[in-house]
């Protein structure tokens, strides 16, 4: 019986923008895959970003939203940021172990040629840089790491960062396809790592199937979801899938934040905005909401 309900669950949440957990050859394998269109498109609407800006966040909010279906801890934060010395200049995305991810651009509307092989240059857009992921849960002290860019591309850059930052052998794919109105079709990916102790064999069958992906938007274009999507790479070292995860564009902001960014300010500035009648206008980098503070929110900051 609760077999079945977890089930209907599951089918639920599948409709909709999810992450999806398994393992393959005897856990020697864990895997994550994402479909997230309409979470990459809020992200599109919030910040009105041009395609190429699309792409290169998306790939980074997928690669966030699945780093964050690794942590065990409810409470964690993990943010992603890439810095580029090229015309998008950095990327930031903080996701938690709850699907829920909230991201921005330096520059949103970044448009460039299209590469020869007429995908998004999302490697020139971002540049060469670095990768740096913070690890944030209340009452401890944040851990980061950071590493170089590989290519700019975000998926390269997230397999290099596990293998320097984890000694985990990993293959990463994440693709954004927009539409000619710059909507966002597809937005998927998948994370698939050699965990420790594995066996020569799963690393050459792991290989021979995914020297057979071209693109991650090819499989979705084929109408891959993230479980067939981990069926067709790891189907041949068994795949088991354990877990399905809603996965959403989610702020949080509120008054009370905003106001905490205001008193930031100073006391001098607040009486001084108080005298002269000014109000707080308090715009969130994240999700672009406009919250307010009159005279009265000003002065109870003064507590
Ligand atoms: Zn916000």
């Amino acid at each position: 019986m609760t077999g079945h309900v977890i089930s209907l669950a599951t089918e639920r949440i599948k409709r909709h923008d999810h992450i999806v957990r398994g393992t393959a050859a005897n856990g020697m394998v864990r895997a994550f895959a994402i479909t997230a269109r309409q979470t990459v498109q809020t992200a599109h609407e919030n910040h009105s970003t041009s395609p190429l800006v699309s792409a290169a966040l998306g790939r980074l909010m997928m690669g966030g939203l699945m780093m964050g279906a690794m942590s065990k801890t409810d409470d964690e934060l993990i943010t992603l940021t890439v810095r580029g010395d090229g015309p998008i200049g950095g990327l930031t995305v903080t996701a938690n172990n709850r699907g829920q991810v909230k991201s921005f651009a330096n520059n949103p509307n970044v448009w460039l040629p299209l590469r020869d092989d007429n995908h998004l240059n999302v490697g020139a857009g971002v540049g060469a840089g670095e990768l740096s992921v913070v690890f944030d849960q209340p009452g401890i002290a944040p851990y980061s790491s950071q590493v170089e860019l590989t290519s700019g591309e975000i998926g390269d850059d997230l397999a290099y960062y596990f293998a320097v930052s984890d000694q985990v052998p990993t293959s990463v794919g994440v693709g954004v396809l927009v539409g000619a109105d710059t909507s966002i079709l597809q937005a998927g990916g998948f994370i698939i790592q050699l965990m420790p102790g594995h066996q020569e064999w799963v690393v050459d069958e792991l290989e021979k199937s995914l020297s057979r992906v071209t693109s991650v938007t090819d499989l979705l274009q084929q109408g891959m979801t993230p479980t067939s999507m981990l069926e067709h790479l790891l189907g041949d070292l068994g795949y088991e899938e354990l877990e399905a995860i809603p996965a959403e564009f989610y702020c949080g902001c509120d008054e009370a934040r905003a106001g905490r960014a205001v008193a930031a300010l100073g006391r001098e500035t607040l009486l001084d905005m108080i005298e002269k009648n000014e109000t707080a206008e308090v715009i969130c980098h994240f999700c672009g909401k406009r919250h307010y503070l009159g005279t009265d929110e000003l002065q109870q900051l003064l507590g």
